[in-house]
């Protein structure tokens, strides 16, 4: 790399997913990844995974690959982690294990940390102490052991714990690309454990060192985790680094401007996938939940959102999840694709939620057939095949007749039984069985019978659909079929009673 080539590749800036497989990962824990990759996007820098798996204890099997579905689902890539590698692999925490260690040893070598062998008893005695005090955390008793006993204790097989030294007095600082300066005073720090007894380093350790190893320019993270920065701070400054630039991000609020709930949002992303939204409408959703390019533009394509959004723009108020934005999006997004991404999505979609008992085969000519009655009305995938399931049916059971006779047949069952027999009459007939000659057909019957054709129309949706709400009429019986259609007017007439 020429001198140039290589101040540039170093200005560039490296941000990291660092997740851990502990479950499925929610909306505003993926919009921070989302954020961080668009910024790496927008500035020609790098977007890294990485697995923190050191809490071995919550490690929930499956996560990892339902975390890594999770971006891929919504085209989130990567450019360095797992299944890819790069210059810093591996990216999966419990792999990694060795660095942790030297830097314990690096630490505890410079005295700036130091072993503690209290028991599980000793220390529930020391919180309850302390907490009656007012005081709180670790009181920092095990700076007292001399290094060279310390040694001797834990090469003699005693358990033990590393704790970081904190300073006594003064106060730690650190910028936050959203909020400014943070600054706490250290007598609100207590010696925290870097190195747990199994061995394994802490969350705050594991993480430091990757970051660092990894070259990581921006850690971007929730703002749950401001608390414990000031001490990652003095952990990176004992080590002897600098710190990265941190930007913690607020939470997501429900419409009620509580906390998210299961009903508004608080949902992983493979399921929003499960009920049908597309990955580009909540994708661009999610960047916008706490982010805009202007005061009125909402539709952004992945592409133009890597152009234009900067993680320095982002604001610390928390924004609201708006799940009405969410379906209007999705139903846009839907009605941009062309007609044979939205069969493909269509196909799968029905594949899987029609009954299996449907009879009528999955055939693609149907399901493209579909796409245009259907395109302007649904806003999500899940509410396809309750609109069009009947066409997959070789039966309906027929329709209760208070559903039958609705409003504008309600107490005139013998004019509905009438009017279906002369709708059966006229469209019995018809020879090219397409919507046109079943329109012609069925108006003019309206018109003989005196009915608005609305009130007939419905009638006849009804009875052949089973339902009140389906695509346009004379398209759907086209679909339905011949036979079908008239065997369904005929079943329906026949179960009316008065
Ligand atoms: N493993 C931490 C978590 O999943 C990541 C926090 C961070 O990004 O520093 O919450």
């Amino acid at each position: 790399m020429s001198g140039d080539a290589g101040a540039a590749a170093a200005d560039r800036p490296r941000l990291r997913y660092a997740p851990s497989p502990t479950g499925d990962p929610h909306v505003g824990n993926i919009r921070t990844a989302l954020w961080s990759w668009l910024h790496a996007r927008r500035h020609g820098g790098a977007f890294i995974v990485r697995i923190e798996d050191t809490d071995q204890a919550r490690a929930v099997p499956g996560a990892e690959e339902r975390i890594l579905e999770s971006l891929r689902w919504l085209g989130i890539d990567w450019d360095e982690g797992p299944g890819i590698e790069g210059p810093h692999a591996p990216y999966v925490q419990s792999q990694r294990l060795p660095l942790y260690g030297e830097a314990v040893d690096r630490l505890l070598a410079a005295g700036s940390a130091y072993r503690c062998f209290d028991t599980p008893e000793q220390l529930a005695a020391i919180r309850e102490e302390r907490r009656a005090r007012g005081a709180f955390g670790y009181d920092g008793r095990c700076r007292a052991i001399a290094p060279a006993e310390a040694e001797a204790r834990a090469a003699a097989g005693e358990p033990f714990v590393v704790r970081l030294r904190m300073p006594d007095d003064g106060s730690t600082a650190f910028h936050d690309a959203i909020r400014g300066e943070i600054r706490v005073e250290n007598a609100t720090l207590d010696d925290f454990v870097i190195l747990k007894s199994d061995g394994f380093p802490t969350y705050h350790l594991a993480h430091v060192v990757d970051d660092h190893a990894m070259r990581i320019t921006h850690v971007t993270r929730g703002d749950e985790w401001i608390p414990s920065t000031p001490r990652h701070v003095r952990l990176i400054e004992a080590l002897g680094w600098e710190p990265p630039t941190y930007v913690h991000t607020p939470v997501i609020l429900g419409p009620d401007g509580g906390k998210l709930s299961k009903r508004h949002g608080a949902r992983s992303v493979l399921e929003y996938a499960d009920e049908g939204y597309l990955p580009e409408a909540l994708l661009n959703f999610l960047a916008i939940t706490g982010w805009a390019l202007d005061d009125h533009t909402e539709i952004l394509s992945r592409e133009e959102l890597a152009r234009h959004f900067d993680i320095g723009e982002l604001v610390p108020n928390p924004a609201v999840f708006d799940t009405q934005k969410l379906e209007w999006m999705n139903g846009v997004y839907l009605r941009q694709l062309d007609a044979s991404r939205l069969a493909d999505l269509f196909e799968a979609r029905l594949a899987r939620d029609l009954l299996r008992e449907a009879q009528r085969p999955l055939d693609r000519a149907l399901v493209e057939a579909i796409v245009p009655l259907v395109r302007e009305r649904v806003k999500l995938l899940a509410e396809l095949a309750p609109m069009v399931d009947f066409l997959f049916t070789g039966d309906i059971a027929p329709p209760e007749q208070e559903a039958l006779l609705g409003k504008p047949y309600r107490g005139r069952a013998a004019e509905a039984q009438h009017a279906l027999n002369a709708c059966y009459a006229a469209l019995d007939p018809i020879e090219r069985w397409t919507a046109e000659p079943i329109e012609v057909a069925l108006r003019a019957t309206a018109e003989e019978l005196g009915e608005r054709a609305g009130s007939l129309f419905m009638l006849c949706r009804v009875a052949v659909t089973g339902r009140a709400v389906t695509p346009p009429l004379f398209e759907t019986m086209e679909l339905v079929g011949r036979e079908r259609t008239l065997a369904r007017l005929r079943s329906a007439e026949q179960t009316l009673r008065y």
